[in-house]
Formats: structure tokens, C-alpha cells, sequence
């Protein structure tokens, strides 16, 4: 039987896990990158124990472990360094944190798939005898019988599906940075200001990935003040380590935070949407890349189940929607939280998660990480 030939539009994280998930050898797959070269940007990333039973299951948490630091205590403290509360996560999985780009090399290193660089997708046409025409940038086209749409948050993949418009902006922007230090802080932290928050990972061996926010307008230039002068203006004296770390980075990325409202109806004449592109969320949680690992795998054992069907891919919206929407609502809830401005509102929030005990903030948490998607039957 000749091969059936899917498209994966986008080589992020979703896209190369789909990949990797798909087992049945009925499919060629083909993953188109737009960028010049398939990689990630200079920073940390979070994974949850949701996420790494998926790379249990695929063969890849040893190779995954060996770059990543645990987070074995968060503390949420004030911009002064008192510590309002903490949690200690535990369980079968830890939760680690790694360089975007050594989590992105695991993946690449073990796909299967062809892959194109500089093909960025412009366009889809159905084609009479039903299959799929991708239109590139550069020019070329090309036919399939499946086209998986996991080209992040502005995708365009999804204009084809769904068509609703641009991400809504929540008002913060975040920088971002990766910095090698010659101390040990021995736990991850969340601190809270006034509109502002920096977060700090451990990666690995003195490697700190870290992240701040303030409430601004969208995508707002730091120029002419410069990036790191106004970092300093508004973190530089926040509890330490956080303005050395600032300091010492190299390359500070910055970003709006944007989502989109959960919408239903991921596919469309075998194009469906994976990641970022079906469900992009604020990253309060640190579960984006987490459920977008998760949706990629569902996608993927449906489609081993019931082939290239719109039975595999309403399941496995059933499958996720509901938890895709959860965790968009409550990332977007505590960002909310997270970002207040008014004094007294401040003053509950923090009370709040002083009097709140660990083993209750764990609880409430673990719904969101305990999810097992490779226990699912499809
Ligand atoms: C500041 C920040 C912090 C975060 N922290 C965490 C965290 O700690 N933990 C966590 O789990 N998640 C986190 N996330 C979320 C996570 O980064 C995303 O959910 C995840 O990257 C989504 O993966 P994806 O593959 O769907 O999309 P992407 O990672 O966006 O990948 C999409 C790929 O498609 C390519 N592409 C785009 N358009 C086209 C086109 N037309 N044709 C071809 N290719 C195209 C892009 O170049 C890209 O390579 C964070 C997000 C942000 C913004």
C-alpha cells in the first residue's frame, strides 16, 4: 500500500513530538520549518511531569535529564525576599527545567521525518481529488493527504481551520535570559511586586534561566532607555540574586504575552491543529509547551488508531480540549494575580499565599500535572 503523506507545518515542540509519536508506518511525514534553520531561542523552559511521561514513552527523558535541573522547591517571595510560601513538587516524574534549545536538540535528534528549513507555509487549497495543496514563501508547492498545523501562536495553518483573528494581548510584556553564575541558589522562586514579577529556574550547574514582567502596552520598545538600563530601573533592587542575574545576561529576549479564547473545532478536511496553533495559553502555568506535548501525542495515537479520519481527530479534540481550556483559563487567572496593581488587592494576594499551606498549593497544582496522556485509551 502506497504511503499516505502528512505535512507538519511548524518544527517547534509540537510538531517534531507528533512526529516522533506517530508510530504507524502508514505515513511519510514532513516537517516544514519557516525559519532558516530548525532551533529555539536563548531561553529556560519549564516541563512537567505530564510532559515528560510523553518523552518517557518516546525513549528520550534519559537523554532530556541530562542537560535539565530539577525544581525540587518554588518559594513565592516579595520583591524584598520574604518568602510568603512554597511548594515541593513530588512525584513519579520531576519537574525540570532546560535550555529551550537542549530540549529542541533532544527532539530533533531523534525524529524520523524529512525536514525543510526555509519553507514557511502561505497558504492551503483543497485539491479536487481531495488532498491538500501547501503553498510555500518560496515559491514551491506541494501535495498531501494531512496537513498538521503546528505553527505556534500566529498561525497561519489556523486562519485555514478556525480564522479568528489575532491573539489577544493581556497587558504585560516579558524579558527573558539565560545566565551562567558562580553561585548556588538551590530552588526555583516567583516574586511578586507591584505590576511586576521575576521568576528564576535552575537549569544546571550554576545555569539560571530567569523571567520578568511588567504591565505595559503591546510589543512596547525599551529603546531609547536600553533594555538593560531599564531592567535595572525596574528590578535593580529586588531581593538577590535578581539584579546580578539581569546584569550578568548576555542576550535579553523580550515578548508579549498573548492568547487566544479556547475555541472548538481544531480540524478541517484532515487539517488539524496541534500546539500553540489550537490552544496557545499565557505561560503563568508553564504548561504551554507542556500540553501542547500532550496534544501532539493524542493526535498522534488517534491517528495510529483511526487513520487519516475525522474520527481521529474529533477524539482527539475530545480528548483535549476540556484541559487545554482549564489550563488557558487558570494561566490567564493567575497572571491576573500575579500582575496586580492596586495596594490592597496586593496586600490579600499576599496574605493569601502566606497563609495557604505547601501541601495545599501542591494539591492544587498536581491536577494540572498529574495528567497521564500516555495512560489514555484512545
Ligand atoms: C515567555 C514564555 C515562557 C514560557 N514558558 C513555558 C514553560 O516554562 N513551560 C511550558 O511548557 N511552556 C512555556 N511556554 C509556552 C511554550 O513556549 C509554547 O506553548 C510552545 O513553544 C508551543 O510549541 P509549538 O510547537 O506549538 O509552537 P512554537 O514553539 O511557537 O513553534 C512553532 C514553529 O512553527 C514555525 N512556523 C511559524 N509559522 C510558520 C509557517 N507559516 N510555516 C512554517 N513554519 C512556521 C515557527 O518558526 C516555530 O518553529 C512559554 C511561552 C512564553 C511566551
Amino acid at each position: 500500500m502506497e504511503k499516505q503523506k502528512i505535512a507538519i507545518v511548524g518544527g517547534g515542540i509540537a510538531g517534531l513530538t507528533f512526529a516522533l509519536s506517530l508510530k504507524s508506518q502508514h505515513y511519510d511525514c514532513h516537517i516544514f520549518e519557516k525559519k532558516d534553520s530548525f532551533g529555539e531561542v536563548g531561553a529556560a523552559i519549564s516541563v512537567f511531569p505530564n510532559a515528560l511521561c510523553v518523552m518517557d514513552e518516546l525513549g528520550l527523558y534519559s537523554d532530556i535529564l541530562k542537560t535539565a535541573g530539577e525544581l525540587k522547591k518554588i518559594l513565592i517571595k516579595t520583591s524584598n525576599g520574604t518568602t510568603l510560601g512554597y511548594s515541593e513538587p513530588k512525584g513519579e516524574y520531576p519537574v525540570i527545567c532546560i535550555h529551550r534549545a537542549d530540549l529542541h536538540g533532544v527532539l530533533l535528534k531523534h525524529t524520523k521525518a524529512e525536514m525543510y528549513e526555509n519553507h514557511g507555509v502561505k497558504s492551503i487549497e483543497e485539491t479536487n481529488d481531495n488532498k491538500l495543496r501547501l503553498i510555500f514563501e518560496n515559491g514551491k508547492s506541494e501535495l498531501f493527504d494531512a496537513v498538521i498545523g503546528a505553527d505556534g501562536i500566529h498561525s497561519e495553518i489556523r486562519k485555514y481551520v478556525i480564522n479568528d483573528g489575532s491573539p489577544i494581548f493581556r497587558g504585560y510584556n516579558i524579558w527573558r535570559g539565560v545566565v551562567k553564575t558562580n553561585f548556588d541558589i538551590g530552588h526555583g522562586s516567583e516574586t511578586m511586586g507591584k505590576g511586576q514579577r521575576v521568576g528564576i529556574v535552575p537549569i544546571k550547574e550554576g545555569v539560571y534561566g530567569w523571567w520578568a514582567t511588567c504591565n505595559e502596552d503591546f510589543m512596547q520598545d525599551d529603546e531609547p532607555e536600553g533594555t538593560q538600563i531599564k531592567l535595572k530601573r525596574l528590578f535593580g533592587d529586588w531581593h538577590h540574586p535578581i539584579p546580578s542575574l539581569i546584569e550578568d545576561t548576555e542576550v535579553i529576549l523580550k515578548n508579549s504575552l498573548s492568547d487566544r479564547i479556547p475555541t472548538k473545532g481544531w480540524s478541517k478536511n484532515n487539517v488539524i491543529l496541534i500546539g500553540d496553533a489550537a490552544h496557545p495559553t499565557t505561560p503563568n502555568l508553564g504548561q504551554g509547551g507542556c500540553t501542547a506535548i500532550e496534544g501532539a501525542y493524542l493526535l498522534a495515537k488517534c491517528i495510529d488508531k483511526y487513520g487519516l479520519t475525522d474520527k481521529a481527530y474529533k477524539r482527539y479534540e475530545e480528548l483535549h480540549f476540556d484541559r487545554a481550556k482549564q489550563i488557558n483559563h487558570e494561566s490567564l487567572r493567575l497572571g491576573k494575580i500575579g500582575q496586580l496593581t492596586n495596594p490592597l488587592a496586593i496586600y490579600l494576594r499576599n496574605l493569601l499565599f502566606y497563609i495557604t499551606p505547601s501541601r495545599i498549593s501542591v494539591k492544587l497544582l498536581s491536577k494540572y500535572f498529574n495528567r497521564r496522556v500516555t495512560k489514555i485509551e484512545v
